[in-house]
């Protein structure tokens, strides 16, 4: 199943990727409020897997939203594939991976267009993002999948200057300028994957491919993630897990790449679609 945020509202995506409207199609059952389906998961789920659904309606991508626009939390993971620790010179992590939070200001749909900061030396990080659709507090690893929605494809765009510039460094506020996590273009629940613990990402600049990996390389994979992480504090519907991003950022290259305005980042995951990004001076 793929439901996404069209226009605020909640809509199913077909098989031709036509939308259908929720609170339309289920009779008022189910409200229009991307957010609030989140608490009502699986009773959603089963309606949808029985429903006699009218034909869809093509829409423009620009026009989506974030598939989970207003999460309680969003977590988001560093140094989670091995090649990307090395590029950035840290150890990989064994026990725990470094966990910090992109504000909810910064969250946004998966077209758009996004201000780079003065001064700034602004990268990307394609990666996976979990939308959480039960609560999850202390579960084990095998019972993780069971609490999560679905995947969508995220950005992890993050300023360098603000990142470093303190005695250690500080992902929160460089990963948190306006439009710095599209998400999108839709949510996919877990079951339509081949194998949703072996997921294609990559993201290409003005066309040339700056990160390709496959999420068979996290080092720890989502159900680790949903364990390590609600091992601490519940995670909740909607919740957003960012789960790091393989090797290839500009912070990593030789010379350093930054985004330039004028720039577009496509960013791509197999089996959910693309985010495409203008860059624009602030
Ligand atoms: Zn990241």
């Amino acid at each position: 199943m793929r439901i996404a945020n069209l226009n605020g509202r909640l809509v199913l995506l077909d098989a031709s990727g036509a939308a259908v409207d929720v609170e339309e199609a289920s009779g008022g059952r189910f409200t229009a409020d991307p957010t609030a389906v989140y608490a009502r998961w699986a009773e959603f789920r089963a309606w949808a897997d029985a429903a006699d659904l009218p034909p869809g309606t093509p829409f423009d991508a620009a026009d989506l939203g974030a598939p989970s626009p207003a999460p309680a939390q969003i977590l988001a993971i560093g140094l989670n594939y091995r090649a990307h620790a090395d590029e950035s010179g840290f150890a990989a992590p064994d026990t725990l991976p470094p966990v910090f939070t992109k504000f909810a200001s910064s969250l946004t749909g998966p077209v758009t267009e996004v201000a780079l900061p003065e001064g700034g030396h602004t990268d990307w990080e394609v990666e996976l993002v979990a939308v959480i659709g039960t609560e999850a507090y202390r579960v084990a690893e095998a019972d993780a999948w069971d609490h999560v929605a679905g995947l969508t494809a995220g950005q992890d765009i993050s300023e360098r200057v603000t990142q470093m510039v303190g005695p250690a460094p500080q992902f929160g506020l460089g990963k948190s300028f306006p439009g710095f996590a599209p998400t999108g273009p839709c949510l996919v629940t877990p079951d339509e994957f081949r194998d949703r613990d072996d997921i294609e990402l990559s993201c290409a600049l003005d066309g040339e491919e700056m990160q390709k990996g496959r999420t068979r390389d996290l080092i720890f994979s989502v159900p680790a993630l949903v364990a390590r992480l609600s091992a601490v504090l519940p995670l909740r519907p909607g919740d957003l897990i960012f789960t790091g991003t393989p090797a290839g950022v500009g912070l990593g290259r030789s010379p350093q790449r930054w985004i330039a305005p004028g720039e577009v980042l496509v960013s791509t995951i197999e089996g959910i679609g693309e985010l495409r990004q203008t860059f624009v001076a602030s």
